[in-house]
């Protein structure tokens, strides 16, 4: 239903070709629930799929979400599921959408000089889902919202070419945009949370500063992220002052600062290993006494799958400093892609010692497991991923294929579906938890359960 009514107002808005009025002459209009905001959520990361180039990086993804659900933890019950994606765009930008979800390009993470910096974008979007801004703005309700969102994915979307749907997106961009009391808003409880959370609130005052240089620096190309979230100077002034009434607490960010790594992947990811190669390499022979550029090398040689020189960067960079952030989880991947089981396992073990709680490490263990063909284990290393990132869709998705090699097909076809659920494709989910109660037995209990589960799914959609 929702599906089809955003593909009509689309339509509409392309065919009038004018721009987009605040409120459209539809018949329905009513104020926004918190369920609309919810479904709108849901139809836009489905429409988002197809429109903006996401970021499947396991690392990077985790990175995001674990600086988010810290800020969370300290914000009390909250009335939205989140989600967090990461978007391969240069441009400087995020933005949230009613109910959860919260998208942050690459050219973000790109810039920003520390987790800090993220923890206030990230807490500053927060607020806006949490507080309902756009809900509560004077204008759009849940029809003519998702029209507007529509219109900015197709223009917005940095596969948009059509210089048409360009200036139709930045429209619907503009119609998106905050009011300066919301904006401050979020910018005073944003950084309230992520001071609470452990972050030094300095970083969301940089990263205003930040946008503010790219701004003077190119004038004409204003920073994305300023088209929806308006920047003033009364911003800047107001988050200084408040930056100062909360004091300089000592934020209890890791250190070094992951944001480097995951820096690291993004330039990775781009092809760009060579000329990272050679730059750390000679931040090496600059600094043989610092662990983390030997850490960050030996990652780059583990991408380009040169083991032995991967292995002899983290090993000295852990004799430097054992405490690097994610040092231990990746040699554990390393020995497993190698084959030496034995090490991958002591890495794994000192990895969740310092990090109990981390469900990328279970990931990991998970995969060891499978190459070990020990399958109990492996679904219990997947059950604790599970368990630790619920709205994860890769540990259900491996608990379906290790459950598949076991030949216990009612549990396999139970977690595909639970995954796809989380990738918001329902007819795909509907269709593996239908197999997984042929499977279980119409009539046991576990079949009873799931048929619940689809009938849910069908009227929700
Ligand atoms: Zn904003």
């Amino acid at each position: 239903m929702v599906r089809r009514l955003l593909c009509f107002i689309l339509l509409i808005l392309l065919l009038s070709g004018c721009g987009i009025q605040r409120s459209l002459p539809l018949p329905f209009f009513k104020p926004m629930t918190e369920e609309d905001e919810v479904k709108i959520s849901r139809e836009f990361r489905r429409e988002a799929k197809k429109h903006l180039e996401l970021v499947s990086n396991p690392e990077l993804n985790r990175y995001i979400d674990k600086v988010a659900r810290r800020i969370l933890s300290v914000m009390g019950p909250q009335p939205f599921e989140y989600r967090f994606f990461v978007v391969k765009n240069s441009q400087l930008n995020a933005f949230a959408v009613p109910g959860g979800s919260i998208y942050v390009h690459t050219g973000l993470i790109e810039r920003v000089n520390s987790t800090d910096e993220l923890a206030g974008v990230l807490g500053h979007e927060i607020i806006h889902v949490k507080s309902r801004h756009i809900a509560r703005m004077s204008g759009p309700d849940p029809i003519s919202l998702l029209g507007l969102l529509g219109v900015f994915l197709a223009g917005g979307g940095p596969q948009a070419q059509a210089a048409g749907a360009l200036s139709q997106g930045l429209a619907a961009t503009r119609q998106l945009s905050y009011s300066r009391k919301v904006e401050q808003e979020a910018d005073t409880l944003g950084v309230k949370y992520m001071a609470e959370a452990g972050y030094d609130p300095r970083g969301a005052l940089r990263f205003l500063k930040l946008i503010d240089q790219e701004r003077i620096l190119n004038p004409v190309d204003i920073p994305s992220y300023m088209l929806t979230h308006p920047l003033t100077q009364e911003r800047i002034g107001s988050v200084s002052l408040l930056v100062r009434s909360l004091g300089v607490q000592r934020p209890r960010a890791e250190r070094p600062d992951p944001i480097k790594r995951v820096q690291l992947i993004l330039r990775l990811e781009k092809g760009e290993v060579d000329r990272v190669i050679e730059e750390l390499k000679k931040l090496v022979s600059q600094n043989p006494e610092k662990a983390e550029p030997k850490h960050l090398l030996g990652m780059a040689y583990h991408y380009n799958r040169m083991w032995a020189l991967a292995r002899e960067g983290y090993e000295e960079a852990r004799s430097l400093d054992p405490n690097i952030p994610g040092i231990d989880r990746d040699l554990g991947r390393l020995f497993t892609q190698t084959g030496e089981f034995r090490l991958a396992h002591e890495a794994f073990k000192r990895s969740l010692v310092a990090e109990a709680k981390e469900p990328l490490t279970y990931l990991y263990l998970g995969r060891l497991f499978e190459k070990e063909s020990q399958f109990g284990e492996a679904v219990g290393a997947y059950l604790r991923a599970t368990n630790l990132s619920p709205l994860w869709d890769e540990p259900p998705r491996r608990l379906g294929v290790v459950y598949g090699k076991m030949n216990r097909l009612g549990d396999a076809y139970y977690y595909l579906g639970r995954s796809y659920l989380l990738q918001d494709e329902d007819e795909k989910a509907i269709a593996a938890l239908e197999r997984a109660v042929d499977n279980f037995g119409e009539a046991s209990p576990r079949g009873d359960l799931i048929r619940d589960e689809i009938e849910f799914i069908r009227e929700r959609s």
